[in-house]
């Protein structure tokens, strides 16, 4: 296991997975625990795998943020949302198939403890790469305040690890989880009379709603330059 205050990444490489879990989160979306072929593998908790292969005429094309801590490798957990061919292939994958991949990729990182406060905004599997970041946050004992703010427009009332956050706010006494129904998160984030000068937020959700949401960030007084965003887009 690697220094749980610094982190390194390992350069981009092939890899073979092997599905070791794959259990339902919500009715569409999909937790799946891989294991590499190789300990080398190192990633920056937020980024990405690419998997890269052909099949039945098909290339796969499409990428997955990581939803587990580094602390985890080499195993590494997605978290899948079924939309279309790519995301039910890795859904549909049985115990013990293999998945050929790339990685890591990515640039919305943390590699050592941040220095203020962090808020993070989640809609549906946008969950994933903020997972990965709050899972090491609290292994590594994070101090400042950690917030969580989760929507799911798939399945509104259903949300991925909602249980495993409420567990967090009971042994993490910095960490709080708001679960959004049936709204848009900046709203209810809107109602919580935070000034977030002094925050660090992150980002993560499908389309444009990444721009949306930060725009509702920066009226509440977000530094631009502390503000980041990925946007689950098919390319
Ligand atoms: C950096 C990055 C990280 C990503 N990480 C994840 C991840 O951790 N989990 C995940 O489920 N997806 C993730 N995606 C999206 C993923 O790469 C695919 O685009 C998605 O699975 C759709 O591929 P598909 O072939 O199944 O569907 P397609 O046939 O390509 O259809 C996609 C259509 O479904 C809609 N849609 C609904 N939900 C999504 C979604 N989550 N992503 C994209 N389009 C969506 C869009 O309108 C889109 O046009 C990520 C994308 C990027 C760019």
């Amino acid at each position: 296991m690697q220094s749980l205050k610094v982190l390194r990444r390992s350069p981009t490489a092939d890899y073979i997975a092997t599905v070791v879990e794959s259990v339902f989160l919500t009715p569409t979306i999909k937790s799946i625990r891989l294991r590499l072929d190789r300990d080398e593998f190192r990633f920056l908790p937020g980024q990405s795998v690419w998997p890269k292969f052909e099949r039945d005429g098909r290339r796969f094309s499409k990428i997955y943020s990581i939803a587990s801590s580094p602390s985890r490798c080499p195993e590494i957990e997605l978290c899948v949302s079924r939309v279309g061919w790519s995301s039910a292939y890795i859904q549909d994958l049985q115990m013990g198939q293999t998945l050929p991949l790339r990685g890591p990729y990515g640039l919305m990182t943390i590699s050592e403890l941040p220095p203020r406060s962090r808020l993070y905004i989640a809609e549906g599997s946008g969950i994933a790469p903020l997972k990965s970041q709050i899972d090491w946050l609290y292994e590594s004992g994070f101090q400042y305040p950690v917030w969580l703010i989760q929507s799911n427009p798939e399945t509104p009332d259903q949300l991925p690890y909602r249980n495993y956050w409420h567990r967090f706010s009971q042994t993490w006494s910095t960490f709080h989880y708001i679960e959004v129904i049936n709204h848009h998160p900046e709203n209810v984030l809107a109602r919580q009379g935070l000034n977030l000068a002094e925050w660090d937020v992150d980002i993560c959700a499908v389309g444009d709603r990444p721009d949306q949401i930060q725009a509702t960030v920066l009226a509440l007084g977000a530094r631009l330059e502390q503000v980041r965003s990925e946007k689950f887009i098919a390319f």
